[in-house]
């Protein structure tokens, strides 16, 4: 192997930044996962266990068409093309909508799927402060040909909102169009897990994106929009053409699991965990004031993440620390999911762990 390369690898275990695949501990209570709603548990059948084929060769059945079309349907669009998981979703669409000449502005703290699509793209592309509605403006009055606009509504890193409705209004005012990553807010936020940009029905909001993987606890993505959207998709968007679909029955399943009638008692419970943890959790230096199942917790420097993310691990808590380079020197952090399975005293235990963890170092 190249000796630039290894080179690169030894440089991160010095800095002490060093990726490692790491298996679930058995028997660790969960608090990092994206399982919010424990949907992954529900079993599927599966009688197929390949794809066959692309989509546009073998990979496209009557059910799968069907279930498509119930997911569109579910969400309120027009139209609705399942992608093999968001990644792809969000490479394909960033890589192929917008046109040389034309103009993306994606919020700084957008998903590294967007960014992917974005370089992949010949428009030009700018980053606005992260839900700086006045730098977003600043940017919209600059920008060149048709404009872009990329949010997410609950932002993975951070778990705080996008002030949606002022986005889409500046949107409409300089004739942008918005598309908005709904990656982890659906199945958890709006009518019965609709996300939370169902309800914006703005003629600028071109495209939504639903993921599977997350609290639907299933495989896949959907871009929701115009069937003209759609159709442009499927003849442009090379991560969705170049590649073997899914087993018929993800399709299927994901078409069924975003109605199952247990999910809005789920989302409930979901709710009370996070107003539980919020109203115990006082004391910790917790990063934002939102009500999101994602809760980041600050620490700060390396060692002493090493030190509270050991105490979390030996005392049977999963959680997830980040350390740079995935965020900036001094941002380092637990980055905590809560589950509407996660009982009252695991969440008790997570948080006095943390407390003695973090005031004691
Ligand atoms: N968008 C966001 C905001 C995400 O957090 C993720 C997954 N981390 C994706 C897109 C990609 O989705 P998937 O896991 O289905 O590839």
């Amino acid at each position: 192997m190249d000796p630039r390369l290894l080179q690169k690898l030894k440089q991160r275990e010095t800095e002490g930044t060093l990726r490692k695949l790491e298996a679930l501990p058995p028997g660790t209570i969960d608090f990092c996962s994206n399982d919010y709603l424990g949907l992954s548990k529900t079993p599927v059948k599966l009688q197929h266990s390949g794809g066959t084929g692309s989509r546009l060769i073998s990979g496209t059945t009557p059910s799968v068409i069907l279930a498509e079309q119930k997911i569109a349907t579910f969400f309120g669009a027009e139209s609705s093309l399942m992608f093999n998981s968001g990644y792809d979703a969000n490479l394909g669409f960033f890589s192929c909508v917008p046109q040389r000449g034309d103009t993306i502005l994606f919020d700084a703290l957008i998903h590294a799927s967007i960014r992917d699509g974005v370089r992949l793209s010949f428009a030009a592309a700018h980053a606005f402060r992260h839900n700086d509605l006045n730098d977003l403006e600043q940017h919209l009055k600059k920008a060149k040909g048709s404009i872009y606009v990329a949010v997410e509504s609950l932002y993975s890193m951070d778990g705080d909102f996008a002030p949606l409705k002022e986005i889409v209004s500046l949107c409409e005012r300089y004739n942008a169009w918005l598309m908005v990553d709904e990656a982890h807010a659906a199945g958890v936020f709006g009518q019965t897990g609709r996300g939370l940009a169902a309800k914006l029905e703005s003629p600028n909001l071109l495209a939504r994106l639903i993921t599977f993987g997350k609290a639907y606890g299933s495989h896949g993505a959907c871009l929701l929009g115009s069937e003209i959207l759609i159709h442009y998709l499927y003849n442009f968007a090379r991560s969705f053409i170049y590649t073997t679909a899914l087993p018929e029955e993800v399709y299927v399943h994901n078409a069924s699991v975003v109605e199952l009638p247990t999910i809005p008692e789920k989302q409930q419970r979901l709710v009370a965990n996070v107003q539980h943890f919020r109203s115990l959790a006082a004391s910790l230096p917790l990063r934002s004031e939102s009500n999101s199942p994602i809760q980041i917790v600050e620490v700060g420097n390396q060692n002493k993440l090493r030190m509270v993310a050991k105490s979390c691990q030996v005392a049977g808590l999963y959680v997830k620390a980040i350390f740079s380079p995935t965020v900036p020197a001094g941002k380092e952090c637990i980055r905590l999911c809560l589950h509407s399975f996660n009982t009252e005293d695991e969440i008790l235990h997570l948080v006095s762990i943390l407390e003695n963890a973090l005031h004691t170092n």
